[in-house]
């Protein structure tokens, strides 16, 4: 791939480069300026079946599984490789097809990367066990790849989800089909390369994209997919996991987030103040799990809300390109759907005290850095996932309340808390009810620790040494070792 972004990019399928069976492509767009970049390949269900019978003939094959892990492991250190050269590259895809700074964009592919290394170094790791049953018997498990595994990812991080979610598969020894959103899908495209320069058996990684109502459902209701990883909307994965159900697939379902942080009274408030700041304005709020809400103690709210629109006002807004510290909302659609939940949020009583909508005079989508005070637990802003650079703050007098305010949504996915007395952090931690919490820095954690949602936002888990479990399943081999076996009346 040459330094300048492509025209036309291709669909991944049994290792080769293709278009789209019907021919269509889809328009991507520069979110910075709303003018056309490049064009990708359209898949359909036409398309969805080729990349599944690759994918199907590669497992079947048992290329992947009967490989030495370890050398299943180096083989993904070579992804890892080709994924680090490539990084300038993705860089530039990410920042034009996706908004982000240059920097952003590098640190994703880095960060991709580093699920190829992460996982490559687990996939000689992961073992079985063996369960005594005396000496007649020799009884053990062995993790078994589920077989084909369909992959779908949000516009959001679509590299570092899809390396996440891919690199777990080929630890496990499952074949992948994976569908790029089609609002970002450029960067997914160079796992396909890295891996086509590393070597990757043919069929083993397939990498299409087309839209979701049409490519999506045609991957998620496949009949010879065996398990299912989506990242997205909580709508989105509602219908996905309508069509598992009929085939009882395993799902891990990563989804959406309306995250809580609570200032304790003792807190550092400045430490509070710039992780709040990074937790809802780190790529213009397009996060799963932006800290959406702040919940401060009733008397030192204006100090806070006045410090936090003072970190707001000093934020430059423009293309990530530029090196910008808001960058553009991925469409026009997504920034009208987040203006309107501003406007809402002004009439049920919040105070935008900075900010509080679409910036209509720049070219791009583009939305102010907004906080808004006077909000209540029960205003749809406080309850329904933004998506957007848009802070809710709400108050609390005791600290059960604010336990209970942060607990208060259908989500469950991050939450957090800032005090500088470890048992007021472990008292909290003990309650709040989410996949991971952040204390005294939001977005505490890596790529080696577990993510994931409770309630509403999903359940499996996605990175750390958790996430290969899900990509397994135990299969128990009970062996009579001596004479005299022949069954277990009743047993
Ligand atoms: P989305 O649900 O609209 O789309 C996600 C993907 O699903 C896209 O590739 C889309 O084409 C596809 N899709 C849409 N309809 C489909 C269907 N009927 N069948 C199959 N596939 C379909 O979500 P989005 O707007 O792209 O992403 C934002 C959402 O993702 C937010 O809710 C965010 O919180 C969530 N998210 C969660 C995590 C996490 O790890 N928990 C990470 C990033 C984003």
């Amino acid at each position: 791939m040459s330094q300048e972004l492509k025209k036309y990019w291709k669909n991944y399928i049994g290792g080769n480069w293709v278009d789209g069976v019907n021919g269509d492509r889809i328009s991507i767009e520069n979110p910075a300026t709303g003018l056309q970049i490049a064009e990708i390949a359209r898949a359909t269900q036409e398309d969805i079946d080729l990349a599944v019978t690759a994918a199907r003939t590669c497992f079947n094959s048992r290329v992947l599984y009967n490989m030495r892990p370890t050398n299943r492991g180096a083989l993904m250190f070579e992804i890892a490789r080709h994924m680090t050269e490539m990084a300038d590259e993705i860089a530039l895809a990410e920042c034009l097809d996706n908004g982000k700074t240059l920097t952003g964009g590098k640190n994703e592919a880095l960060a991709a990367a580093r699920y190829f290394t992460y996982y490559g170094g687990l996939a000689d790791k992961l073992e079985g066990r063996m369960i005594p049953l005396g000496s007649d018997y020799l009884d053990y498990t062995i993790p078994s790849p589920f077989g084909v595994s369909a992959q779908i990812v949000p516009w959001n991080f679509p590299l570092q989800i899809a390396a996440r979610s891919v690199a777990c598969a080929l630890a496990t020894a499952n074949t992948v089909v994976l569908k790029s959103p089609e609002l970002s899908p450029l960067s997914t495209y160079f796992i396909a390369e890295a891996c086509h320069r590393a070597g990757v058996p043919a069929g083993a990684v397939n990498i299409v994209s087309g839209y979701g109502h049409d490519c999506g459902a045609s991957l998620v209701s496949h009949p010879d997919i065996d398990h299912i990883v989506f990242t997205g909307s909580l709508k989105t994965g509602q219908s996905i996991l309508h069509a598992a159900a009929e085939r009882v697939l395993p799902c891990i379902m990563e989804l959406g987030g309306k995250s809580a942080g609570i200032v304790f009274p003792d807190a550092n408030i400045d430490q509070a103040i710039n992780s709040t700041a990074s937790g809802i304005f780190t790529h213009a709020g397009q996060v799963c799990s932006a800290q959406s809400r702040l919940i401060v103690p009733a008397s030192l709210r204006d100090q806070i809300v006045e410090k936090l629109a003072q970190k707001a006002a000093g934020l430059t807004i423009g293309a990530g390109i530029d090196g910008h510290d808001i960058t553009p909302v991925i469409s026009g659609q997504q920034a009208e759907k987040i203006d309107a939940m501003c406007k809402e949020a002004i009439q049920d009583g919040a105070e935008a005290v900075t900010g509080g909508g679409r910036i209509e005079e720049m070219n791009g989508h583009f939305i102010k850095p907004t906080i808004f005070s006077n909000v209540t637990p029960s205003m749809t802003i406080a309850q329904e996932e933004v998506f957007g650079p848009v802070l809710s703050v709400l108050t609390y007098d005791d600290p059960e309340e604010a336990i209970a305010i942060a607990n208060g949504t259908d989500y469950g996915l991050c939450a957090g808390l800032y005090t500088k007395d470890l048992s007021t952090a472990h008292w909290a931690a003990d309650r709040l009810v989410a996949g991971q919490i952040f204390v005294n820095e939001w977005f505490a954690g890596g790529i080696e620790t577990p993510f994931g949602g409770t309630k509403r936002s999903g359940y499996g888990r996605e990175k750390g040494q958790e996430a290969l479990l899900n990509y397994v399943q135990t299969k128990n081999v009970g062996i009579r070792i001596t004479d005299g076996g022949g069954g277990r009346p009743g047993g």
